[in-house]
């Protein structure tokens, strides 16, 4: 046993809180007309999902809840709770016990909770599904339902029958399959045309990296050749450089040497107009010699003079002397004459003047006449001081004479030395000048060599800059570049093949790469992907349509197999009811153009099936019958309680066939007679060994199968009231 209880609070007429255990595989609800069983049995439905109000007789959620009535106040919210034995996992959620509820309040919203939690509606629909326990109600059967199998189109019969068989879930899966399917579908077209809207624009880019790529293979040729062409010109450039330099070096220098040497010629050459004051110094010099030689001569000759002066005195001395020497020709001086007369005068004595006399003479004899001599020589004495006057002149004369002879000789010279240099000066300013000239020569050559060189290292540096623009940095790079040499020339063709390659590159109106590439990339990213999704949706559409399929396989097969099982079932229930006769399904397909009224299809159907024009339809169920000793066959021809019994025993097999957890039948018997209710005893009897059932019942016969019962009563107040009883009392309660 599944079921273990129900509370009803606020449904309906249940004012207070009621609980019902259903402690036995046959509970009984039993009461007068009106108190509020049919309630019960709604209550169930409620619980279990429901959503048409109309099937539990109402036209709004409000309409569930206690409205009040008699001395009773209405309620604010109606609410169910029921609960399963979920030892056996019956329900898909780990618990023994699971509780389900579900409140509606007056603003008509509903709130759903599994074990007090809460949930989601679908949450509930699929927890029962599962179970085979659904919303649909195939398992409660409302008052005068009983028969609605027997009054349904053959396409209404296939759907109760499969939920009844439980292939209701795989319906359900079927439409989501089918719902996925058409999404999918949906997906795919979409898809489809975001691809084929991409797709010029695909094309469009594809050329264009065409363009790029082949534009990037130039780039790698040029940024080749520039490396070889770089490696090679900074090679040439340099060794031009070092080669100029070299050359010019040496020059610039000879040619400051030059120019200091001309300087000193020509400062020479500058110093040689002072010669004109030299030759004046020099003819001075002449004129001083001159006179000082003019005036050596005259003091020359003036010694001379004096020497012959001298001489002559000398020569006078001599004659003189010699004169002297004889006697006779002594000179006595007068004053000696007279100052000896003087003294002999005096003397009285003749010896005395003899004496005096005789030393006279003697004295006289011996004695030079010294008188002229000294006069002579005082003249030589004093002709010899004057010589020496003059030669002391002299000697100056002659010093200075000297001196200016010297003075006179070495400015000679030195003119005559000047002279040669001057003329080596000449000529070395006219040899500096050739030299100069030619050194220039040289030079000028050297320095155009230059400018051109200058020129080619500004074309170079150009070309560099160029090159890092066109291809980037990596043109530059070639440290690890080892070549050969080469002749020049071999260089002006490489630019020259490098210049075609940049004209090409210009040419291709390639745009920029990077952001062509990174566009392409994405694009074809996207188209990659949106041809992957569709794919993949093809795929899941292969899938779904293979699920499908295979649902339909399946419905179709356990369909049919619950057809013959249902059968078997509602032939031995019909027989058991009407003591013999056939019973029996049938799957026909719908004729979709009818003769006659396509209203009634199941009146058509079961009446007259030649009367309808070919035409394939729906697959549906027809239900045939033929009841034991009557000719007559057809639901149509039989009486309500002959329906009465037909639908019940086509219920039970039903039932039968794929047992539902519970099922609640709403005064199912109401059309029997005795006779009859003891055959619908048996079945219930039978039937309760599959599922657990929960009769509402004025029937006697009934109640005494019951293990269960339950009282319903309405009070003053307009509430239901619900007791447990034991079958007297509920064969009293039910009248
Ligand atoms: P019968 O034996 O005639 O089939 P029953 O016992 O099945 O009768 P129900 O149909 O279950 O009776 O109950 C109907 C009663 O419930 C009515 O009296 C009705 O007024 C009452 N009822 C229905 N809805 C509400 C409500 N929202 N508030 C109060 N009472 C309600």
């Amino acid at each position: 046993m599944y079921l273990k209880s129900l509370e009803i609070s606020g449904f309906k007429s249940f004012a207070k809180k009621a609980t019902l255990n259903f402690t036995s595989p046959i509970s009984s609800i039993v009461g007068p007309n009106g108190s509020g069983k049919s309630n019960v049995a709604e209550a169930f439905r409620f619980v279990l999902g429901e959503q048409s109000i109309k099937s539990m007789r109402g036209k709004r959620g409000e309409d569930l809840i206690f409205n009040g009535g008699g001395d009773g106040a209405r309620v604010n919210r109606a609410g169910v709770k029921v609960i399963f034995d979920n030892s056996k996992r019956m329900l898909n959620v780990d618990f023994d016990e699971v509780a389900i509820e579900r409140v509606v309040h007056r603003d008509n919203s509903n709130e759903y909770f599994i074990n007090g939690s809460p949930v989601r509606l679908r949450d509930i629909v699929e927890l029962l599904a599962h179970a085979h326990i659904g919303a649909s109600g195939h398992h409660i059967i409302s008052q005068g339902e009983a028969d609605r199998i027997l009054n349904a189109n053959i396409r209404e019969r296939r759907e109760m029958i499969e939920d009844a068989l439980g292939l209701k879930i795989y319906q359900y899966k079927k439409a989501e399959s089918q719902r996925k399917l058409e999404k999918t579908e949906e997906n795919m077209k979409s898809v489809e045309s975001l691809r084929r809207e991409i797709a010029p624009h695909l094309k469009f880019l594809k050329k264009q990296v065409e363009k790029v790529e082949k534009v990037q293979q130039l780039r790698e040729e040029l940024r080749n050749l520039y490396k070889e062409y770089f490696k090679r010109e900074e090679t040439y450039l340099k060794d031009e450089r070092k080669k100029i330099d070299n050359e010019k070096d040496p020059l610039v220098k000879e040619l400051a040497q030059l120019d200091i040497e001309i300087a000193e010629a020509r400062n020479i050459l500058e110093n040689s107009k002072n010669r004109d004051s030299k030759s004046d110094e020099l003819i001075n010099l002449e004129g001083s010699l001159y006179k000082i030689r003019i005036e050596k001569d005259s003091v020359m000759r003036e010694v001379g003079k004096i020497e012959g002066e001298i001489s002559s005195g000398n020569r006078t001395i001599s004659k003189e002397k010699e004169k002297q020497a004889r006697d006779e020709f002594k000179t006595i001086y007068l004053k000696d004459v007279e100052e000896i007369v003087n003294r002999v005068s005096l003397i009285d004595s003749l010896d005395e003047i003899r004496q005096i006399l005789s030393r006279f003479i003697s004295s006289h004899k011996n004695k030079e006449d010294s008188a002229l001599i000294a006069e002579i020589e005082k003249e030589i004495s004093e002709l010899k001081n004057k010589k020496k006057d003059f030669e002391n002149n002299l000697i100056r004369i002659t010093d200075e004479e000297k001196a200016r002879t010297l003075e006179y000789n070495e400015l000679r010279q030195k003119i005559e030395r000047e002279k040669d240099s001057n003329r080596d000066a000449e000529k070395n300013v006219f040899r500096i000048i050739a030299r100069q000239n030619e050194v220039r020569g040289v030079l000028n050559g050297a320095r155009t060599r230059e400018e051109k060189l200058m020129f080619e290292e500004e074309a170079h540096k150009r070309e560099m800059q160029e090159a890092y623009a066109i291809v980037g940095r990596e043109a530059l790079d070639n440290k690890d570049l080892i070549l050969s040499d080469e002749p020049r020339p071999l260089q002006y063709d490489r630019l020259k093949n490098i210049e075609k390659i940049k004209v090409r590159i210009e040419d291709s109106g390639a745009g920029n790469s990077f952001d062509i590439l990174k566009e392409y990339k994405e694009v074809e990213e996207r188209d990659i992907f949106l041809a992957k999704e569709i794919q993949d949706l093809e795929v899941s559409k292969v899938n779904l349509n293979n699920m499908i399929s295979d649902l339909d396989a399946r419905i179709d097969i356990e369909f049919k197999e619950g057809i013959l099982k249902i059968n078997a079932q509602f032939q031995q229930y019909f027989s058991l009811m009407f003591g013999g006769g056939n019973a029996g399904l049938n799957v026909i397909r719908e004729k979709k153009r009818l003769k006659k009224s396509d209203t009634d299809l199941s009146a058509v159907l079961a009446d007259n099936v030649e009367n309808i024009i070919e035409n394939e339809g729906e697959e549906g169920i027809e239900i045939n019958v033929s009841l034991p000793r009557k000719k007559v066959k057809g639901l149509m021809m039989l009486s309500g309680g002959e329906r009465a019994l037909t639908s019940i025993a086509l219920l039970f097999a039903i039932s039968q066939v794929n047992p539902q957890p519970f099922i609640i039948l709403d005064e199912t018997d109401a059309a029997l007679d005795e006779a009859n209710s003891r055959k619908y005893g048996d079945m219930i009897a039978n039937l309760s060994q599959y599922s657990q059932l929960i009769l509402i019942t004025h029937n006697r016969e009934t109640m005494s199968r019951a293990g269960v019962l339950y009282g319903v009563t309405m009070g003053g107040d307009g509430a239901s009231k619900l007791l447990s009883i034991q079958f007297e009392e509920a064969v009293q309660v039910a009248k």
